[in-house]
């Protein structure tokens, strides 16, 4: 029988998820005025990806799989909390670039980083409250409602640079995302630290979204939360290749639990315990031939070739900032991150900006709402198409909107 979850009806308006919206009602906008005018369109709305994979991540994956083929080189499951030598691996990374020691054990290994962005709070007790920032990532505020806990939304506007303070009130669990999608802001230590100061007091969790921790550059700016003193008592950290190496399709992504996480009523170790014992139950990670790839990824020459793909949409996320910047528009974020959060005209609502965008330069973004009430006001635009895509909507822009901007 169908689970008539009455909760469901919460998600949005007109009871859709994020992703339905972005598949179906987006897409059937963008046809639809396909169908009524012969202008390109540029599709910005979407974090898919577009470079191709590092060549090593390519090779090893092709050797691997090969490898399956053979009574000798062939595999079976791998661990249960992800392949030993990508645990290390990873260590060795927040070792050297973070210089945060982990033990090899605090790291999961997950099929990328959404699923853990909600399963994550089955650790935590249905009467715990959460505080989430607003707008934020989608999948949070999604598995905060199919769950149906209490939560409160820390507002990210202009006026707060987009990045929040702690509540005033006690909270149980607190999501954060840095750099976030989809402001495109970056915290700095003394704001995360805030952060981490309020969930020791309070005997709170944060969980810390660092999916675009390797597109920082600018420095002093952390890029994991476990760089704040105190943090390995306190916080989670998700993150995910998907988006440094284009692995968005092969699904590899990390969780860190520190065995000395503890909220108010747990015991050292506690948490570490039952998210080995959800992996067990639940997960067992992404397949053997993603693990590999992502091993790759995290050698020399593959952190090169990562750090070029970076790049790569890093160049991308400036060219739409020029283009746009160029025509008026107020712009934020596409510095240490793919995203351009850009103001909608003052005299129009979201939705008139977004089909205005649209027929006067061909760029299709996300209204800023469906991320979040307080996104209310702005549009985001994804830098993770090709160059050639990007170059050609900025080569088409108009010198100036024929209508004057307010
Ligand atoms: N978290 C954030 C902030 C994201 O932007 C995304 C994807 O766009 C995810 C998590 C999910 O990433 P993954 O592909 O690793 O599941």
């Amino acid at each position: 029988m169908a689970n008539k979850n009455p909760l469901l009806s919460q998600m949005s308006s007109d009871n859709s998820s994020f992703v339905d919206f972005i598949e179906n009602k987006l897409m059937k906008i963008i046809k639809a005025y396909q169908e009524k005018h012969s202008r390109p369109v540029y599709t910005m709305s979407f974090g898919y990806t577009s470079h191709p994979l590092p060549a090593t991540a390519v090779k090893a994956m092709s050797d691997y799989s090969l490898g399956l083929g053979e009574a000798e080189t062939y595999t079976s499951y791998e661990p249960v909390t992800g392949n030993n030598e990508l645990k290390q691996a990873l260590t060795n990374r927040y070792q050297q670039k973070f210089t945060v020691a982990l033990d090899v054990d605090e790291i999961f290994i997950t099929d990328g980083a959404q699923l853990i962005c909600s399963a994550i709070q089955e650790l935590f007790s249905q009467d715990s409250v959460i505080a989430l920032q607003d707008p934020g990532y989608p999948a949070f505020i999604e598995g905060i409602k199919l769950t149906g806990r209490r939560y409160l939304s820390l507002p990210c506007y202009e006026e707060n640079g987009f990045i929040p303070k702690p509540p005033k009130e006690k909270v149980d669990i607190l999501c954060l995302c840095f750099p976030n999608n989809p402001t495109g802001q970056s915290a700095t230590f003394e704001q995360l630290q805030a952060f981490v100061d309020y969930a020791l007091e309070n005997q709170a969790v944060i969980i810390f979204d660092a999916t675009y921790q390797s597109f920082i550059s600018t420095e002093n700016i952390p890029r994991s939360i476990y760089e704040i003193e105190g943090a390995k008592k306190c916080a989670i950290e998700i993150s995910s290749f998907s988006k440094e190496a284009s692995f968005t399709g092969l699904r590899v992504g990390w969780c860190i639990i520190p065995k000395t996480l503890m909220i108010k009523d747990s015991k050292e170790n506690e948490l570490h315990k039952m998210w080995s014992m959800q992996h067990q139950i639940k997960y067992w990670g992404p397949s053997n031939i993603a693990q590999r790839g992502a091993l790759a990824l995290l050698s020399e020459e593959g952190q090169q070739e990562s750090q070029a793909i970076v790049d790569y949409y890093l160049q991308n996320a400036k060219l739409l900032r020029q283009g746009l910047k160029s025509l008026g528009l107020r712009c934020f974020g596409a510095v240490d991150n793919p995203y351009l959060w850009v103001k909608v005209i003052a005299e129009m609502d979201e939705w008139e900006f977004f089909e205005y965008l649209m027929h006067h330069t061909g760029l299709v973004g996300t209204p800023g709402s469906m991320f979040g009430l307080a996104g209310t006001g702005y549009l985001r635009l994804s830098a993770f198409g090709s160059r050639e895509e990007i170059v050609r909507a900025m080569n088409n822009l108009p010198a100036s909107f024929p209508d004057e901007i307010g």
